[in-house]
Parts: structure tokens; sequence; C-alpha cells
């Protein structure tokens, strides 16, 4: 069965189309500025070139109605018709309370979703209108919502609460839900794959480190902490967003700067973080890497703070689950970088990691970067949320 993923945000829509039974990709692709002007379809079928088509798009119906278009070109298409695609995963940002796991869309689920609207105003009404577009244009075809914070709705209450006044849970649901759920659950799944042991046996805290990132502790298959919060701004320092810090610093810097509660908000998600520290230089950790073997002083405190983070997030959850059969590197960064693994691991000495150098080099594939003799596993696993999303769906509709 074909599986259209669907990853919808305010203006931009991105899709593959994946075979659920070999979890091959067939195609993919992206519609960007959707309802601006200049907006623009492109589309990859498997093995196949890359085109780039101008194209107007006034809402994400005709977004969506250029993706079926394209998915069923006669000459560059991949299918012959829409009855080929058996059913289409959505990836929703925030299922709140009211989703545990990825569930078959209905109006009931509808209406739940968008409860949680004012948890995640900027993704939710976007992922919702995702998934009206495609019910108005395949509406015969099963739909299934993925949600980022489902994977961690099993923290335990400690885990989750913030030491605030407990009414405001009770009457606002504010708590740490956390994000990139289908991330880390995927990761710590192929962990445990790659390690030849039981899911269920283990401890596992995976590192998801890309323009957005956050930490879990996966223990005995279920996600027991995470760093991202009510929102994706807690946590690790990240490309530009702060992370942790004292709340008493937005007042003090409003009174400072005389700003709105608002602006000092945006500059903590938008001009904070890898990008801020740096003094503006970049958010891209690939520029802030080059600066840092340059000796820039700006790219030597950024990075050492970033890793720094990182490492103290690792000691957090080592002792949250009182222990740690395997530490998972994955995103942008995670994936990519031998540098920040290795600035990373040089705090974990404690945990007996020896890593090696010439697997801590490669790129692309699951693998184990410790030495045998390394008491504790580092792995890097390439995430893949679509294909998450694909089994997810089709696990669903099946
Ligand atoms: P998101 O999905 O949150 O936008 P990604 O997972 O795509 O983020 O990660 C993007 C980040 O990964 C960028 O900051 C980029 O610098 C970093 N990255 C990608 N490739 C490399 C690399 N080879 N070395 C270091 N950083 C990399």
């Amino acid at each position: 069965m074909n599986i259209l993923v669907i990853n919808c945000g305010s203006s931009s829509l991105k899709f593959q189309l994946i075979d659920a039974q070999t979890e091959k990709l067939i195609a993919k692709g992206l519609c960007e500025r959707i309802g601006i002007d200049g907006s623009r379809i492109s589309y990859t079928p498997a093995g196949g070139e890359k085109t780039e088509t101008a194209a107007p798009m006034k809402d994400h119906t005709d977004a969506i109605r250029l993706v079926l278009d394209a998915l069923t070109n006669e000459k560059t298409g991949v299918v012959k018709s829409l009855d080929e695609i058996g059913a289409v995963g959505h990836r929703i940002v925030h299922g709140g309370e009211n989703f545990a796991a990825s569930t078959i869309i209905t109006d009931e689920v509808i209406r739940a979703i968008e409860e949680c609207n004012d948890l995640a105003p900027l993704h939710n009404p976007a992922n919702l209108i995702g998934i009206a577009a495609c019910k108005e244009l395949m509406p015969e075809t099963p739909m299934a919502a993925v949600f980022d914070t489902a994977f961690h709705q099993t923290m335990p209450e400690e885990a989750y609460l913030y030491g605030i006044p407990y009414e405001y849970y009770d009457k606002y649901k504010v708590r740490r839900y956390g994000f990139h759920g289908t991330s880390h659950s995927y990761v710590s799944h192929q962990a445990a794959k790659l390690l030849g042991r039981n899911y269920e046996d283990l401890k596992i805290i995976v590192c998801h480190l890309g323009n957005g990132a956050s930490v879990s502790a996966v223990k005995n298959g279920k996600c027991v902490d995470t760093s991202m919060g009510l929102t994706p701004l807690e946590g690790l320092i990240m490309g530009t967003r702060s992370g942790d810090l004292d709340p008493a610093i937005i007042e003090y810097l409003c009174n400072k700067e005389g700003k709105s509660v608002g602006e000092i908000l945006s500059e903590l998600n938008k001009k904070s973080g890898v990008l801020g520290l740096s003094g503006g230089f970049s958010s891209d950790f690939r520029d802030l890497e080059d600066e840092f073997h340059k000796d820039s002083d700006f790219a030597v405190r950024t990075m050492n703070a970033f890793a720094y983070r990182v490492a103290k997030y690792i000691g957090a959850y080592t002792a949250a689950m009182n222990g740690v059969d395997a530490i998972c590197f994955t995103a942008g960064l995670g994936e990519n970088s031998g540098f920040i693994r290795d600035k990373i691991c040089a705090y974990l000495g404690y945990l007996g990691i020896v890593l090696d150098p010439e697997a801590n080099g490669k790129r692309g594939e699951d693998i184990d970067i410790t030495t045998p003799d390394s008491r504790t596993r580092v792995l890097v696993i390439p995430t893949n949320e679509e294909l998450a999303i694909a089994r997810e769906t089709y696990a669903l509709v099946n």
C-alpha cells in the first residue's frame, strides 16, 4: 500500500509517497510560499530528476491539488491514479493530553486537535488545513494523524509537571509535552534493533540535534522524560531558540530594552540559540564548526555552550533512569557532525565511553561509534520521520 505523508506548515507543505510494504520512497517534494507571491513546487520521483515549477497556490488545497497532479502526471508521475494511494498520514505537532498514540482521523479527532490549537498556534492550524484539503480532494482515502507529542505521553507526573501553582495545570494543562516524538520513537526502536536487544530491556537517551533540538530518556520502551516543554522553546540551546533560561530574564529584558513580552519571546525563539550566542553570525552549525576550527571567539563560546548543555541533559537523564545503555545521535547535526559528537562525549568519561574515531567519521547509516570495550554504547541513527509516519499510518489502516 502506498502512503502519502503530509507535513503542513503555515506556508509550506512537505510530502513523501512511501510504499508501506517495502518501506521504499516513491517520490517526494515540497510546496513553498503557499498563499504568498512566488509560490513553487519541487518534486522528485525516486531515482529521477528533481523539477521545480512556479505555480500559483492561493491556499493549501491548491498545493495538495498540485502534489496529486505531480504524483499522477503522465510523464513524471509515479502512480496511474489516486486509487493507488491507500492512505494519508498527517504530521500533527500538538496532541496535548488528548492523544497518546497515532489515530485514524475522524470528525471527533479533528475537533480534539482543534482543542490543542492554543498550545501550538503556529503549527496545529496549518496541520488542520492540510487535513481539510486532503479530505476535500480525496474524500474516500483514510487518513491518520501522527503527533509529535504522543510518544512523550508516557512521561510520569514528576517529569511533566512544572513547579508552579497546580491550578495552572488543572485549568490550562500547563505541563511539559515534548516534541520530535516521532523521531525519538523511531530512533530508539532502531537503536534496539542495531544492538540486537529487546526494546523493553533498554535505557536509551536520544539526542535529536537539528535546527530544533531535544533530548529524551526512553526506559524499558517508554519515554520517561524529554527536554522540550509546553512549547519547543525549552531545553537545549538550538539553532535560533534559547532553550532553558531563568523566566525572570523576560521581565528584566522588557524593562531594559523597552520591549513587550511578545517581542522578547520572539527573540528567544528566532534570534537566540546558536545564532544569538554567536553575535548573529549564523544559526547553521556547519558555519560555526568552520569558525570554531579557526579559533574564532564567537564560535568557540557558542559550540562549547551548545555541547555542554547536551552533556548536562545526558547526565540528568542517566540519573533519571539510574543508568544508560545507549546514547543515540540523530538529525542534521547529530547525524553529520563527528566533531560535535566527540565534543559532547568528552564530558561522558564517567559512563566509560570510548569513541572509535573511524566509525565516528562515517555518515548515512545506523552505526555504533564506540569501541568494543566501551561501557556504554553511542550510536548514530539517521532519523526518518516520514517513514515513521508511514509505518504508523499503515498499521492503523491495515
Ligand atoms: P530541522 O529539521 O530542525 O530544520 P535538521 O535536522 O535538518 O533541522 O538539521 C539542520 C541543522 O543540521 C543545520 O543547523 C545544519 O547546520 C546542521 N547540519 C547539517 N549537516 C551538517 C554537517 N555536515 N555538519 C554539521 N552540521 C550539519
